[in-house]
């Protein structure tokens, strides 16, 4: 009988003098006999007993489990039991492979893949959860809508393939100047959209600004050329109030900002005022950037 100590070499398969056997190309089984009482030697096997078996769970992509089964009987995985156990294991490999790639397929469905950030599906459930979490929870919640400026003319001017790249570096000097727990999303082709937990609407406006400057200060790396490419946004800024029935609302109110910011002149930020705060003629006005409108909440 092998000790426990040598329990890799003496790895072996009833009848046969294979150290492993391979079925059907997910499950390697490795089997042991041990003395009575022996604790093994490997780590990943600190159980004690007379025999074991075990059964490595592996998929194309390699292996990525173990399913080992132990008894106090001596030779108690003969011929009859492993074929046995080789096909619970290879059935729960391959429900474990499902679920991971499952897993894998739901993240790729809420991810964007030019820029990897969440897509407007994931936006969408997060809007939803955290505008509860902030009626509950009596916190302030901001949403910045952020469009490029003249993206239009950027592509034509300068191509798709540039194009993508400026939407890449974009969406990482964002996500540079956020916090973690503020969700950053690609709404649509130049557009994202910024959650911003616990935040009122000074202090919003503050971060869109931030975000507005890092943005055009930025040169855009590795673009051969001899001229500085600039790149600006326009940002619409709202913040949740009682009146708003449901995630749309809050949405629709950060684009009517982001539209007045777009009349403004563009690269500057705009916070939305609700109709009966808003002064005739007032949306008409072109603040400079650095003095945007705000209005009390
Ligand atoms: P404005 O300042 O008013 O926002 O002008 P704009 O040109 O940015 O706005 P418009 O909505 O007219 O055009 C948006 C452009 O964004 C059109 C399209 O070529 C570009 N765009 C959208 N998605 C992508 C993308 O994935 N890659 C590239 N390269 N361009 C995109
Ligand atoms: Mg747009
Ligand atoms: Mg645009």
């Amino acid at each position: 009988t092998p000790t426990a100590g040598n329990w890799r070499d003496a790895v072996r398969m009833p009848g046969t003098n294979e150290p492993s056997v391979s079925t059907g190309g997910t499950v390697v089984l490795r089997q042991l006999e041990m003395p009575t009482g022996t604790r093994s030697a490997d780590r990943a096997v600190p159980h004690t007993g007379r025999s074991m078996v075990s059964l490595h769970l592996e998929t194309d992509s390699g292996p990525f489990g173990r399913f080992s089964v132990y008894s106090a009987e001596a030779n108690a995985f003969n011929e009859q039991r492993v074929p046995l156990l080789t096909a619970v294991a290879g059935q729960a490999a391959l429900a474990i492979a499902n679920a991971q790639l499952f897993e894998a397929r739901t993240a790729q469905a809420l991810t964007d893949p030019l820029t990897e950030l969440s897509n407007r599906r994931a936006l969408a459930q997060r809007l939803e959860e955290e505008m509860h979490r902030a009626r509950r929870f009596d916190n302030q919640f901001s949403l910045l809508m952020i469009d490029i400026d003249h993206f239009k003319e950027f592509n034509d001017k300068h191509g798709h393939l540039l194009g993508d790249h400026v939407l890449k570096q974009v969406a990482r000097t964002l996500r540079r100047h956020l916090r973690k727990v503020d969700t950053l999303a690609r709404y649509g082709g130049e557009e994202f959209c910024v959650l911003l937990l616990r935040t009122p609407p000074q202090r919003a406006l503050e971060v869109a600004e931030k975000l507005r400057r890092a943005v055009e200060k930025k040169t855009f790396a590795r673009i051969r050329t001899d001229r500085r490419i600039c790149i600006t946004i326009s940002i619409g800024l709202a913040t949740l109030t009682p009146e708003m029935e449901d995630p749309n609302a809050l949405v629709d109110a950060a684009d009517a900002a982001l539209y007045e910011a777009k009349r403004g002149g563009r690269n500057c930020t705009r916070s939305y005022a609700p109709p009966s705060e808003q002064v005739e003629g007032e949306g008409t006005q072109t603040a400079p950037p650095s003095t945007p409108r705000i209005e009390s909440p």
